[in-house]
């Protein structure tokens, strides 16, 4: 029998809803999801498994121009993703800004793999005719396989995504085994779920300056016991995390060790420290320590 199996990469602008089509498409909550921009650092895979085929698909940090070193750095993983991609999906969503954003129209006119674009959260529409005025919009701007309707929060037209993106991919051996969903470790998705309760609970600077490192990870008979150290960049950053009677940072652990429990299935005794590390998005040092950097 022949398989298929291939890459898929998804792009689009911030807050399109990127991690969140990940997490759908795979039916696990590896990329975590805030409604801040940028919440996606890192290129994460996604793996599809079933009889036949092997999906991989890899989200992506928005599309930005690069402003701290963080950024640049986060723009070649974008990059990165699209020179070994075998499709492309672009996001969007209803807000005009892609629409209207001829630099990047210009620049998805120039992918030279085949191309699906996704017109997310059409939960948010009333009328019809908006969608299909936007597919129309799409469908004139930029030579595509396929234009979808979809909602990547409520699964709506998921199947009809992965029918397009099967008849694009190529014929291949599975790249990975068909066991694994993550190219990231535990402690990696650990790190993220404490980090995605930072971005939700704190407002302004937090939950840019904020890196979190899991220092300990140990799977024994009864729990699973994870330390993990926060870094800021001031000490006023630290205090604010800390919050009156460590009251803010108590509240960071119950919820993250809830999602923990959730996505491990086992019972978790988390510890958190908060360190003042200064200007970690401008060293290269940090920046690679933190993996944001290859060696
Ligand atoms: P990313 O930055 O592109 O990865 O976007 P996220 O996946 O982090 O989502 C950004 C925000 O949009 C979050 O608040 C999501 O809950 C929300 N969102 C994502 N998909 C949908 C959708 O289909 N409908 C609606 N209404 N909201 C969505
Ligand atoms: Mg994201």
């Amino acid at each position: 029998m022949s398989h298929k199996a291939g890459f898929v990469s998804i792009i689009g602008k911030p807050n399109v809803g990127k991690s969140t089509l990940l997490n759908a498409l795979i039916g696990e909550k590896i990329s975590i999801i805030s409604p801040k921009v940028q919440t996606t650092r890192h290129r994460i895979l996604g793996i599809l498994n079933k009889p036949g085929f092997q999906i991989v698909f890899s989200d992506t940090p928005g599309i930005i121009e690069p402003k701290y070193k963080l950024h640049g750095n986060m723009m070649e993983f974008v990059n990165q993703s699209l020179s070994d991609a075998d499709i492309v999906l672009f996001i969007t969503d209803h807000t005009r800004e892609s629409e209207q954003d001829e630099a990047l129209i210009e620049k998805l006119r120039l992918i030279k793999t085949p191309l699906i674009i996704l017109l997310n959260k059409v939960d948010e529409l009333k009328d019809n005719d908006e969608v299909f005025a936007k597919v129309k919009f799409w469908k004139e701007q930029v030579n595509c396989e396929a234009v979808i309707p979809v909602s990547a929060l409520n699964k709506f037209n998921m199947d009809l995504l992965l029918e397009r993106v099967l008849m694009l991919l190529p014929e291949n051996p599975a790249y990975y085994p068909d066991d694994q969903i993550t190219d990231r470790s535990e402690r990696f998705i650990a790190s993220e779920i404490i980090r995605e309760k930072i971005m939700m609970r704190y407002k302004e600077e937090i939950p840019y300056s904020v890196q979190v490192e899991v220092t300990e990870f140990k799977d024994e008979e009864k729990l699973l016991r994870i330390s993990a150290e926060i870094y800021v960049m001031r000490e006023s950053q630290k205090q604010i995390l800390i919050g009156k009677g460590g009251n803010a940072i108590k509240a960071v652990g119950v919820a993250a060790r809830r999602d923990l429990e959730k996505f491990f299935a086992k019972q978790v005794f988390l510890q958190t420290f908060v360190r003042v590390k200064e200007n970690w998005r401008d060293s290269d040092k940090l920046l690679r320590q933190f993996g944001y950097k290859e060696e």
